[in-house]
């Protein structure tokens, strides 16, 4: 991947945390009184920074922010869309839509597949172990 492109990949994923911590006001207070900017989700600052105000995030957001630090972990370690299951790229118009992934479609879509496959099993374990229960 061509380093202007993983740079505009990093760009948008900053933007993202970014406007996921300035959905909650306690975060846009405590940006103004520190009068600091957002720091870099790869640094040791913004490591800092995630634990001081994970506490009043959504469980929602905290994974979200979560993902996007894992995204920007494989974009430093060149894994970023490389699938890996199949090792392939995988197109940068899902990346762009779903950054967070791991799998290619065709890989996704067999994942899915095995998910729906497996459903049933859990669900009826779940019933009998509640009727034990009576
Ligand atoms: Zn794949």
């Amino acid at each position: 991947m061509k380093p202007e492109v993983v740079q505009s990949y990093k760009n948008l994923l900053t933007q993202r945390i970014q406007d996921l911590l300035l959905s909650t006001g306690h975060v846009v207070q405590t940006m103004r009184d520190s009068n600091e900017t957002m720091p870099d989700p790869c640094d040791q600052a913004f490591q800092e920074f995630f634990h001081t105000i994970s506490f009043s995030l959504r469980d929602k957001d905290r994974q979200a922010i979560r993902e996007i630090r894992e995204v920007m972990k494989r974009i430093d370690e060149g894994t970023f869309g490389i699938c890996r299951m199949c090792k392939k790229k995988i197109s940068e118009k899902r990346l762009m839509a779903h950054p967070a992934t791991t799998l290619c479609i065709d890989c996704k879509r067999r994942e899915e597949t095995l998910q729906l496959n497996h459903r049933t099993i859990p669900e009826s374990f779940s019933a009998f172990d509640w009727n034990m229960e009576q």
